[in-house]
């Protein structure tokens, strides 16, 4: 690429990566390259394999494209693409357990990851074994022989702590162990996972990459010590993603930063907002001054994006779902990362750590683009509903 891109502002970035124009005919975007055969010039080449592209499952230039971005955010070795958030989560865990080995997982984890390594990683053979999301350096303690790898994410799903990374990975490290980080809240441009001691970075591309609640897709981005192996079992998987899903994430990304944005600057003002509001006990964002996370947050990230929660001072599901029922606005739906405000109760049911104390009941907000006047006389509609039972 001719311009110095590495030395430009992140904005400038994301309006060129992984666009090579001069390679197709100067069109701006690359194409979506649909494929399973590709064809070799001869015998030779066909038993050799040597060209670029010979199958599908492999990769197309559509896919490059996209990893090339992800690579350019993460400062990434490489990257692979598969169909869902979820799946990004499963692969990298496949790739570097094995029966006999112990894993450490952050008790605050996004519940269909616990599930994953609740049932089929403790079916093939691996221990699991759940941490505090305060837990620091001293998660050395829980470290044994065999510990292989440490999962976490940060800030925590749902109930968003945060977790002081560089430690982690240091004590991971010491003890022979890999890390691997699921960033979909920051994303790339607000924490950077591999510059801070985390060898494998995931993202549930669904989010704010795609932005427009409409496609599925994964990425799982690697240093150059964990590439082969991660890339190794992708390819054994056959774990690909269609080409119209990796080309909508690509599309995503030139106005991902912009979009990002405005969710911060609407979370955060919301945020501040529903602070000592009557009816909230507290509001979780790491944003928040009052966070107790905050010093790790502003330490190590450079932003927020527009995902947090926030407890009702009593009551429990009833009082949950009048908020939710009154709302007009917000959706009642699951996922988040996308150009419309959602709100959910949150279930606190599967952690055996991170559990509260809460007042009462917790309720995620995904801050979306609408006017941030809008959500907030929306919210007021919620607290009134579940204030007046
Ligand atoms: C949504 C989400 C996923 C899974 O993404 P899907 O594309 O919905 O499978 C994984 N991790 C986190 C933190 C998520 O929020």
């Amino acid at each position: 690429m001719a311009r110095d891109e590495h030395k430009s502002g992140i904005n400038t970035r994301l309006a060129h990566i992984g666009n090579d124009p001069g390679a197709f005919h100067g069109f701006v975007n690359p194409p979506v390259v649909h494929a399973s055969t590709v064809l070799f010039p001869d015998a030779a080449t066909m038993a050799s394999r040597k060209q670029k592209y010979t199958y599908g499952t492999l990769g197309t230039p559509t896919t490059d494209a996209l990893a090339e971005a992800m690579n350019e955010l993460e400062g990434a070795a490489g990257t692979i693409i598969v169909p869902s958030g979820l799946a990004a989560v499963c692969v990298p865990l496949l790739a570097f357990l094995s029966a006999g080995d112990h894993a450490l997982i952050v008790d605050t984890v996004y519940h269909p990851t616990r599930r994953f390594a609740d049932t089929l990683l403790k079916r093939l053979g691996v221990e699991i074994e759940y941490y505090d999301p305060s837990v620091g350096a001293d998660i050395a303690r829980l470290m044994k022989p065999n510990t292989k790898v440490v999962f976490t994410e940060s800030p925590g799903s749902n109930t968003f702590e945060m977790q002081d990374i560089p430690a982690i990975a240091a004590a991971a490290h010491k003890g022979g162990a890999i890390m691997m980080m699921d960033n979909t809240w920051a994303t790339p441009l607000f924490f950077r996972p591999l510059e801070h001691g985390v060898d494998i970075s995931v993202h549930a591309a669904t989010k704010y990459p795609a932005g427009h609640s409409d496609v599925l897709l994964g990425t799982v981005s690697a240093n150059a010590a964990c590439w082969e192996r991660l890339h190794e079992t992708f390819i054994t998987l056959g774990v690909c993603a269609g080409p119209d899903d990796v080309y909508q994430v690509l599309r995503g990304l030139r106005t991902m930063g912009v979009r990002l944005e405005r969710h911060q600057e609407s979370a955060l003002a919301i945020a501040r907002w529903m602070e000592g509001k009557q009816g909230v006990a507290q509001v979780l964002h790491p944003g928040l001054e009052s966070h107790p996370g905050h010093a790790i947050w502003k330490r190590d990230f450079s932003g927020a994006s527009g995902l947090f929660s926030f407890v009702l001072d009593a009551g429990g599901e009833r009082e949950a779902h009048a908020f939710l029922d009154a709302l007009q606005i917000f959706g009642l739906g699951f996922s988040w990362g996308g150009f419309e405000s959602l709100a959910v109760q949150v279930s606190l049911a599967d952690r055996t750590i991170a559990k509260g104390p809460y007042a009462g009941p917790v309720i995620r907000l995904q801050i979306g683009l609408e006017d941030v006047e809008d959500l907030k006389a929306d919210i007021e509609r919620g607290l009134k509903a579940a204030r007046s039972l």
